[in-house]
């Protein structure tokens, strides 16, 4: 489903990130100092009553000046603007007007989208009042004295701005395939999403769950929309002291959950290592489907062996997504990049599919046919009854047995392989559930304690 949106304009330094902190409601306010952190546009959702909305907070707006990000920043703030359902211009009511206001005001005099005006740094009510009042000028409407830091005022304002927002059954719904890139420093994440990006700029738009951790950017391709989430970001690039750590682990793992494919982006020459192994134990836990990018591969040398010997290494170190395909790319040529936008779809297809219980149990009868539960050394052997699948994303499926204890790990594994090979989940995880029909007595008499107990009472 998607969300109305509210776009978040103003000069720099007058609250914006405060009072997007607040409508967020997240208490742990973020609140960047550094000038361009901000220039890229970050969503975060909000509510206020029972109306849902996302607020996009679009980076100080500055007209008379072009230095350094500041036309990215006007750029961005207007591709904005297109998407919002309604603008929240923020001044500063300690400051008055300023002329940085009335440039802002004219801008958005010429736009399409309503505006509220809300006059933000007014903690007392009564001088609040006067100090907004000087707002009028700006010719505008109402303005709104309130306090992002203190919390005054909001109420009226927010109604003021739902107010302008169509509900959100009244949006078309975001039909779209979300794909994380992650990977370790300097891989070519960056590099890559400029890739798919080329030279028509991104169009970016929200959707519900979107965090200020991760930059969006949506493309289009033969009429279908993808998100990349992307978390090292353009940013970076130009923001290099912030490092690593900033831009680190914990924001992949964000990412990871909002993905439905995830482009584990691997350099061919140094092939994986200790931290690429934390982000594919991750992905493998969260349920996301794959695609294994090897990219930097023009820098390699090779011969006709070399995709080979390199798949081969890369699959063994891979193991636990051994389901993922893998895509060897230069995102310095751009050579097969178009193609993992392919391979995503298909692994993101394979992630919801859903496949009726008729065709899971032809799949374990022929399987069990060609292969049959092995027998214990007691005699007893497994028994499948029947299998269903019992959700989606990652498609997981419910095997209903005899006695799950009696299916060696090896056994799981080849009907698992079936159920990929015959039914076509490529590129996605999926879980079997084995339950025994018989209820076993450990599961009758709760924890070991308990049982412990009993068993000493008799
Ligand atoms: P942005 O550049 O527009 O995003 O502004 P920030 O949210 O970073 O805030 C700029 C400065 O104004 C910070 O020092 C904030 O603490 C301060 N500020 C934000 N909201 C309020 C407010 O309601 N009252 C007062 N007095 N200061 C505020
Ligand atoms: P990120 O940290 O993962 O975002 O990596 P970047 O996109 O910033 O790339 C890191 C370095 O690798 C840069 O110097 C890029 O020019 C270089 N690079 C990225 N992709 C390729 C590629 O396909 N081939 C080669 N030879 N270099 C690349």
């Amino acid at each position: 489903m998607s969300l109305p949106i509210v776009a978040i304009i103003g000069r720099p330094n007058v609250g914006k990130s405060t009072i997007v902190n607040r409508l967020a409601g997240t208490g742990a306010a973020i609140v960047y100092d550094e000038p361009g952190i901000t220039r890229d546009r970050t969503y975060v959702n909000a509510y206020w009553g029972d109306r849902d909305f996302v607020v996009v907070d679009t980076g100080g707006l500055v007209f008379d000046d072009d230095t350094e990000f500041l036309p990215q920043i006007r750029e961005q703030a207007a591709l904005a603007l297109k998407e919002a359902s309604a603008a929240l211009f923020i001044v500063d009511g300690q400051a008055g007007i300023c002329a940085a206001d009335e440039e802002i005001a004219q801008w958005l005099r010429q736009q399409s989208v309503p505006v509220v005006l809300a006059v933000n740094k007014c903690e007392s009510a009564e001088l609040g009042l006067s100090q907004a009042s000087q707002f009028w000028e700006l010719g505008l409407g109402e303005p709104f004295p309130m306090s992002g830091i203190h919390g005054n005022g909001t109420g009226e304002l927010l109604d003021a701005v739902v107010a302008h927002l169509p509900l959100a059954e009244d949006l078309p719904d975001v039909d779209e395939v979300k794909i994380a890139i992650v990977g370790r420093p300097n891989v070519g994440k960056s590099s890559l999403l400029n890739a798919f990006v080329g030279e028509n700029r991104a169009i970016v738009s929200p959707i519900s769950g979107t965090t200020r951790d991760a930059i969006d950017t949506v493309i289009e391709r033969d009429g279908k929309t993808y998100r990349l989430i992307d978390t090292a970001g353009i940013r970076r690039k130009k923001n290099v002291e912030y490092g690593a750590e900033f831009f680190g682990i914990n924001r992949a793992f964000k990412a990871i959950r909002r993905a439905d494919v995830v482009l584990l982006v691997l350099d061919a020459e140094d092939g994986v290592t200790e931290q690429d192994q934390k982000l594919v134990a991750r992905i493998e836990e969260e349920g996301r489907s794959c695609v294994v990018v090897i990219n930097k591969w023009d820098a390699v040398e090779k011969d006709s062996y070399t995709i080979y010997d390199h798949e081969k290494t890369l699959k063994e170190r891979l193991y636990f997504i051994e389901w993922a395909e893998m895509i060897f790319v230069s995102a310095k040529t751009g050579q097969r990049v178009e193609k993992i936008l392919e391979l995503a779809d298909v692994a993101a297809a394979a992630h919801k599919r859903r496949v009726t219980t008729s065709v899971i149990n032809e799949v374990l009868e022929e399987a069990v046919r060609w292969h049959s539960p092995p027998t214990s050394r007691q005699g007893r052997q497994g028994k499948i009854y029947y299998g269903t699948q019992v959700s989606t994303q990652p498609p997981a499926i419910a095997l209903f047995v005899n006695e799950a204890s009696r299916f060696p790990e090896n056994y799981k594994r080849y009907i698992e392989r079936q159920f990929r090979q015959q039914l076509g989940f490529v590129g996605t995880p999926i879980r079997l559930f084995w339950r025994s029909k018989k209820v076993r007595e450990v599961e009758n008499t709760g924890s070991p304690t308990n049982r412990a107990t009993r068993v000493k009472s008799h």
